[in-house]
């Protein structure tokens, strides 16, 4: 995944990419159960249901393109990953894949924590609810508003940064006559994406204090991450809780997780023999991956959750620590294959012997992934089952670049037609999230759908709402 000369990626402009599936599925009409939320289904004339409800109905009631999220499905997500790590660990869902007070809620009443990364995420947790000691602050520049007000609410800890920011952080809470819970973002040397991850060089990066790079104090021992250590300890305003450490993202390969553990506790190591103090907790992050086409085979929590913990009960037995307890950040895991986007075809254009493109109501404003990261996606006409041959097809948005593309290869019925409706599974984490306004755009709505009935949770914005910041 990583960036190219073209700003739409290196396979634009391709026929297809090398390795990449050439043959169409046996069956455009079927949903493939790795990509869809749990009570998606084809119902009356082929059309997609999700709890209960018809795609066509949502289209006339709701307008497209929209998020429809199956609440159901989250829920049970919540669950799946709660119950996997019991009650010796934390989930915290990362907020920043998608936050609205309604999921805010869901996740209060399925038990979950939260992470947060912003004054603005903060805002929306307290206001539906989240009690603050389930809540972390993240951020590699949280401001000193965030800092003061996170410390004032009372958020169960704040993952500290940089050197600036234990200074920041002690300062006010020492001010507000507090002593705030802390951990310490570490940079392991591993970061890992997909299916392979990469165990040195790369500390270079913004997050973090890095284990193995010195700090310009060479008398002290021991990496930038030792450094912090040893100051956080020697401030009354902090207390130190454990060591946070955060990967990657779509992992299925848990080995880079493995490094990462070994790497944290060997740091856990460090600071008791230097300081006699075992920290009582590790956070080990979040990047677990989710199926956006068949091709992905991602782990259940049950045995992510195994095998995280054998890897660090396995660490500590060897090193004589005790185990500590341990946290887990999934955002994606949790969110990503709940809700599908759906559009309405506007324009076909085929081009003889490349292929048809397909432009839908929406595109990079609603999904940047695509453009940004060359992310994959598959889609299915949603609205009516087809039985006509498969026709190679691009699914692009309505933007003005050529780089404005959901879905780059994909094999879509040959009588498909404006006025069909598209879905776009698994855009429940980072879509709505990082959706713009771009060419003023009017941001989707996010419908939950759940045994036959629909609610909007975030409404549809209007031109009102572009011209309201718009003051003339
Ligand atoms: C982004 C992020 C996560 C969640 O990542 P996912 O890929 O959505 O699971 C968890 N922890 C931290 C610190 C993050 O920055």
């Amino acid at each position: 995944m990583s960036r190219s000369a073209h700003p739409a990626g290196p396979r634009y402009a391709d026929v297809l990419p090398e390795g990449h599936y050439t043959a169409p599925p046996a069956d455009l009409n079927q949903l493939d159960r790795t990509v869809w939320s749990q009570t998606v289904e084809r119902g009356t004339e082929g059309a997609v249901t999700v709890g209960g409800m018809d795609v066509r109905q949502l289209a006339e009631e709701f307008g497209t393109p929209a998020y429809f999220l199956d609440e159901a499905d989250f829920r049970a997500r919540c669950r799946a990953w709660r119950d996997a790590f019991g009650q010796g660990a934390d989930v915290f869902y990362a907020g920043k894949a998608f936050l609205s007070r309604a999921v805010v809620r869901w996740l209060y009443e399925e038990g979950l924590n939260l992470d947060v990364c912003s004054g603005g995420e903060l805002a929306t947790a307290l206001e539906a609810g989240m009690p603050a000691d389930r809540i972390a602050l993240h951020g590699n520049n949280k401001s000193v508003d965030e800092i003061t007000r996170a410390i004032e609410v009372g958020v169960g800890r704040i993952v500290l940064d940089s050197f600036q920011e234990i200074a920041r952080v002690a300062h006010i809470a020492g001010r507000l006559g507090r002593r705030q819970a802390v951990q310490i973002r570490v940079t392991v040397g591993v970061e890992a994406h997909t299916h392979e991850f990469i165990a040195t060089a790369h500390e270079d990066q913004k997050f973090g204090l890095a284990l193995g790079r010195g700090t310009s104090q060479p008398e002290a021992g021991g990496g930038q991450a030792a450094e912090a250590v040893r100051r956080v300890l020697k401030l009354d305003s902090l207390e130190l809780t454990g060591i946070h450490s955060h990967i990657g993202s779509q992992i299925f390969d848990m080995a880079g997780f493995e490094v990462s553990a070994r790497r944290v506790v060997g740091l856990l190591t460090e600071i008791r023999d230097e300081h006699g103090v075992e920290l009582p907790e590790i956070d080990l992050g979040g990047g677990l991956g989710i199926a956006y086409t068949p091709e992905d085979d991602p782990s259940e929590p049950h045995d992510i959750a195994k095998s995280l913990g054998d890897i660090v009960r396995r660490e500590c037995e060897s090193a004589g620590l005790a185990v500590p307890r341990l946290s887990v950040e999934p955002g994606r895991a949790i969110v990503g294959p709940t809700a599908f986007t759906l559009y309405e075809v506007g324009t076909i254009k085929e081009l003889e012997g490349l292929r048809t493109y397909v432009s839908v109501d929406g595109g990079m404003s609603d999904n940047i992934r695509t453009a940004l990261y060359d992310a994959e996606y598959s889609v299915a006409l949603a609205s009516r089952a087809s039985e006509a041959p498969p026709m190679l097809s691009r699914v692009v948005g309505k933007h003005c670049e050529s780089g404005d593309i959901v879905v780059r290869d994909a094999f879509l019925p040959a009588d498909l037609a404006p006025g069909d409706l598209l879905a776009v599974p698994a855009t429940g984490a980072y879509c709505r999230s990082m959706a713009s306004n771009y060419n003023h755009a009017l941001r989707p709505p996010v419908v939950a759908v759940k045994d036959g009935s629909a609610r909007t949770i975030v409404r549809r914005e209007t031109e009102e709402d572009l011209l309201r910041l718009d003051v003339g």
